[in-house]
């Protein structure tokens, strides 16, 4: 059972400095060389430049994929482009404000987001700390980089919806990323009309959907009480493990806040390794935490990461489909769960288990969708867990 905490588990151990979203792998990966960004931007890290040239060669590979089957995700993204606008997440609050409980108002906004589909509702504090300091990717052309942000809301609704197991363990091949972006394109439907409704009830709200961020997500989602901080810089819930994917409200509309928890995810990952031994790319740290702008964390090679989600043409997700907190929620796994937040033996003992036994056998792709081209072959015999295992 996760313990109600009053502050979130992670440690703060300086200045928490804002980040720019151009900092972000993703973000440099799309400056155009020889442009008055890219030597601003490199005029300030110098340091960098090189591994931006190779950022660059890597977003020009194309998808292995077979046409019909990258048009599927293409389309989704395509789609998810379109709900991506400024206009569409943000917007003026009607004059007429239609005053609520907070108590009231936090309940009926989690039952309006269930009924959207979402399988987990928090609500938590909008910690300015996390709110990108400037726009690092334009979503569509008129969307200018390097502008700053401000979003003054004090409340966010953090909105999850669990991905499908089945999909996650084909990855690192396409169904992964399909079955992503059917999340992120459901929950940008989601946000976008409970943003809407908070803004027709009088309130300031902006959604945060995929491709135009105001914010990062994973500490918000833990100040809500989502979840822990991963080794590999995701969230892990309590229901669902890391196989989930959010989306954020931030909104001025009066509500009440649920708390941080403590799951036993932080304690566990000091031990456990799994998805650091089986990252192809050795992106997540098998050591200590290090200290990222003031906070103490796991912190990823995202470098080493994108360029393995451009190599095989998807977000990979080998270390969502080998952790052990994704798993399905049967009656033993959940006494397992029991065990390892109560006892650190257990603890311990269920991680050598898991490394010895646990399940991680890759699914097939699903019929509907094509056969795997050689590349795939070749990248799933060599580093797909099932063949692979590091110590
Ligand atoms: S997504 Fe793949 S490459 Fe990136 S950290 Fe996870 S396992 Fe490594
Ligand atoms: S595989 Fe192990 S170390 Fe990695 S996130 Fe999951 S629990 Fe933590």
């Amino acid at each position: 059972m996760a313990r109600i905490l009053k502050k979130p588990k992670y440690e703060i151990v300086g200045e928490i400095q804002r980040y720019d979203e151009i900092d972000n792998v993703q973000g440099r990966a799309a400056l155009e060389p020889g442009s008055a960004r890219w030597k601003e931007y490199y005029t300030r890290h110098p340091e960098l430049e090189k591994l931006g040239n190779s950022l660059v060669e890597l977003r020009k590979m194309k998808s292995p994929a077979p046409p019909q089957d990258a048009m599927l995700a293409g389309s989704v993204f395509g789609t998810i482009d379109l709900m991506a606008r400024d206009e569409t997440l943000g917007g003026q609050p009607s004059p007429r404000k239609i005053e609520m409980d907070a108590a009231r108002a936090s309940a009926k906004i989690k039952g309006f987001c269930r009924q959207l589909g979402a399988d987990l509702v928090r609500i938590g504090p909008l910690n300015q700390a996390w709110v990108y300091s400037h726009v690092g990717r334009a979503s569509y052309p008129e969307k200018e980089i390097g502008v700053p942000i401000g979003l003054p809301h004090e409340h966010a609704i953090v909105v999850a919806m669990r991905l499908n197991r089945r999909m996650v363990r084909c990855a690192p091949v396409l169904p992964v990323e399909m079955e992503v972006a059917s999340k992120y394109v459901r929950l940008a439907v989601l946000a976008s009309v409970l943003a809407r409704y908070l803004r027709m009830l009088g309130y300031s709200a902006r959604a945060n959907n995929v491709r135009n961020y105001q914010l990062i997500i994973p500490p918000i989602a833990i100040d809500a009480g989502i979840g822990e901080l991963s080794r590999n810089g995701v969230v892990i819930s309590e229901e669902y493990g890391n196989a989930i994917k959010m989306n954020v409200v931030t909104t001025d509309m009066p509500l009440d806040h649920d708390n941080p928890v403590d799951i036993g995810v932080d304690e566990f990952c000091q031990d456990c390794r799994i998805c650091a031994n089986y990252c192809p790319v050795n992106a997540i740290p098998r050591g200590e935490k290090t200290v990222t702008r003031g906070i103490r964390k796991w912190k990823i090679n995202d470098a080493a990461c994108y360029s393995y989600w451009r190599k095989c043409g998807t977000d990979c997700g080998i270390c969502l489909a080998v952790c052990p907190w994704s798993r399905p929620r049967h009656f033993p796994h959940n006494l397992i769960l029991r065990g390892v937040q109560n006892s650190a033996p257990f603890r311990k003992l269920a991680i050598k288990a898991d490394n010895l036994f646990g399940d991680r056998k890759r699914d097939e792709v699903p019929g509907w969708m094509e056969k795997q081209p050689e590349v795939w072959k070749e990248i799933l015999r060599r580093d797909h867990p099932w063949n692979h295992r590091s110590s």
